[in-house]
Formats: structure tokens, sequence, C-alpha cells
């Protein structure tokens, strides 16, 4: 059968209509990969998971929230959808309406968005307007303005956002037959993290499993108000899509980490940046800088002993690396080897890399 997207397959746990006209890409339906190299890397047992949510149609899990806010902003008779965004938003937001013929008003912070998101923002026909501030700026002026114009907001504050993207947890307590013990997430507003959890509660509540998993929110070290335990004004890192100061599910989030038993901690920038190219060579799978600080997270955690051996962990990888080309490549300088067109010199450097 022709998969159309996740509202189609879970069409019974979502606020959608039989008359409701879908707006769908075919999102969702990502691949849940085992890590097996990285596992014996890592030692201690454990069973590691990525659910690579860079495959959704514009490379980020987005898809999976704006799939439902547009249909439902559509359904409601919007012409046009608003988001701020660190990027993946924004091209999400851009694709989606496109698809449904509205316009999209996306508000990014000056020069701190990917190239790969800011191309599709553009490709898509968004309106693009740049701020001089970050995305907490944004997202206070989107807030603002959507009370003043006739604009739907379609960030994680737009419940439907967090309705489509639970559908993660159902595919994966789907394909596990079971949930797993843990559950890492990179966490920026924490919608993501939030949304997750219901799915998980709504299928140990239908008893499609026996249990939920612990859930764990990692940020980056110059960006953690989560860790710090309260907003913070300045947030820097290289991972662009978690670069936020202000969450937007923070009481959400702390509910999440309650219930579930689980926790909330940072990882620098330079693990992240390890655990994104140990992803890349040694298991073939490429995910952009901020999904990486899931699997940075357990790499923290399994070595200072809170996984206990044998765990099953997910990480969500929750973007594509094709997304921040400039970060890979800058990273990996010095990885070439340049030779005049002859065949010797092929031949040496083959020979000299074996
Ligand atoms: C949006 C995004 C996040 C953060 O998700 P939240 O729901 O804001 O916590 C993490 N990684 C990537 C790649 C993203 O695009």
């Amino acid at each position: 059968m022709r998969y159309t997207g996740l509202i189609e397959r879970f069409r019974s746990r979502l606020p959608v209509a039989a008359e409701t006209k879908i707006i769908s890409l075919g999102e969702g339906g990502t691949p849940l990969i085992e890590c097996q190299n990285i596992a014996k890397i890592i030692g201690h047992n454990v069973e590691i998971y990525v659910k690579y949510e860079g495959l959704n149609p514009t490379g980020s899990f987005k898809d999976r929230g704006m799939t439902l806010a547009v249909t439902k902003a559509v359904e409601a008779g919007s012409k046009a959808i608003i988001c701020a965004s660190t990027g993946n938003t924004s091209a999400s937001a851009a694709a989606y309406a496109a698809r449904a013929g509205i316009k999209a008003f996306v508000l990014i912070p000056q020069g701190k968005i990917a190239m790969g998101k800011l191309a599709q923002a553009l490709m898509h026909g968004a309106i693009i307007i740049q701020i001089k501030g970050n995305f907490d700026d944004g997202m206070r002026l989107v807030k603002e303005v959507a009370e003043h114009a006739p604009v739907a907001i379609v960030n994680s504050i737009n419940p439907y956002r967090l309705q489509g993207q639970k559908t993660a947890a159902f595919e994966i307590v789907e394909e596990l037959e079971g949930a797993p013990d843990y559950h890492y997430l990179p966490i920026g507003n924490a919608g993501n993290i939030s949304a997750h959890w219901i799915g998980y509660k709504e299928y140990l509540a239908d008893k499609k499993s026996q249990k939920t998993p612990k859930m764990v929110g990692y940020q980056a070290a110059g960006s953690a108000p989560f860790v710090a335990g309260k907003m913070i004004d300045n947030p820097e890192t290289i991972a662009t899509a978690i670069r936020i100061g202000h969450p937007q599910s923070w009481d959400l989030a702390h509910k999440v980490e309650a219930e579930s038993g689980g926790w909330f901690a940072s990882c620098t920038d330079a693990e992240i940046l390890s655990a994104q190219k140990l992803l890349s060579s040694s298991e073939g799978i490429f995910c952009e800088p901020a999904s990486a600080a899931s699997l940075a997270g357990v790499m923290a955690d399994v070595k200072s002993g809170k996984i206990p051996k044998g765990a099953k962990i997910v990480c969500t990888l929750t973007g594509h690396g094709l997304k921040d080309p400039d970060t890979a490549i800058s990273q990996c300088s010095g990885a070439m080897i340049n030779i005049n067109p002859v065949m010797d010199e092929v031949k040496n450097a083959i020979i000299n890399n074996m």
C-alpha cells in the first residue's frame, strides 16, 4: 500500500475529521537503525537505536508536527502561517505552506541559520524576515504579531505540532515491540521531548506497551537553560537548532522529567561534533550537529555509570547532516589528498592509505 504520511497512518489518534483535507508530504515512517558499531565502542552491552528523523521530507522531525499544524490551519480558513525559527521550522513551514497554497512568514536570526535550511525556506517561497536578534526575540515577536495580524502560529506552542510529533513514539514502540528503557533527545524549546512523552503515555494507556522510557533531554553547554534551572539571555552553540535560551515548553518538559524519571544535562560543542563525526564515520549516518547531542549524552551517561548494563536506548537524530554543510566541512579540514592527474599518484594515494 502506498504510504501517504503519518496523519493517514495514525488517523484515529489525531484530531482530524473524515472530511478534513490532509496536507502531507509523506512524512513519518523514518528508519530506526541499530548502531552496533557505536555500541561496541561504548561497551557496557548497551543496545543503541537511532530514529533518523533527518529522513523526513524537509530533513527534520518538524515535518511531523507541521503536517498537522498546516492541515488544521487550512481547515480553520487561515491564508497564512508564521513562525520564529532556528532554521528547520522555517524550512518545514515553507514547504507545507507551498503545498497548501498559503503564505509562510518566517522570522530567523540573522547570520545564525545553517545554509541548507535557508536554501529550503527560500526555494519554497517563504517570506523571510531576518532579525538582528536570536530565536527567543523572534518567538516573542511572533506571539505579539499574531494578535494583530491574520496569521496562524506554527511553532511548537501550537498544540497540533506536538500531536503530530507524538507519532514518532508510536513508531518506535511498534518497531521495538515495546518501549525502550531510555529515550535521548536534543532539546531546544523542548516541544519534541514533550510530544514523545504524550505518545509513549498514550500507547501505555492503550496497552500497546508495558512501560514508558526514562526521557533524557540534552542541551549544548552554552545554551542550557534546563540545566541552569532558569532562562538564559545569550545562548551560544555551534548546534544552531538548539540555540534557545527561553524554551517555550518549560513546564511541560519539567513534567516529562518528573513523570518519566529522566533528566536534563548538557554536553560541550566539542562533544557534540565528535558524536556527529562518530555517527557519520562509524555507522554511515549523517545528522546535523544539534541531533548528535542525543548520542553525546548517551556516551557521557554510560561513562559516568548512569546507564545500567544491557539497557535499550533510543536516540532521536532530529535533523539531516546536509542541513549544515559548512560545519561538517570545517570539521574535516585536511581530509583531502591533492594530486596531479596521473596514475602513479592515484596508486600511491591508495597504497599509502590502505
Ligand atoms: C527543532 C530542533 C530541535 C529542538 O527541538 P525542540 O522541540 O525545540 O526541543 C533539535 N534538533 C533539531 C535538528 C531541530 O530542528
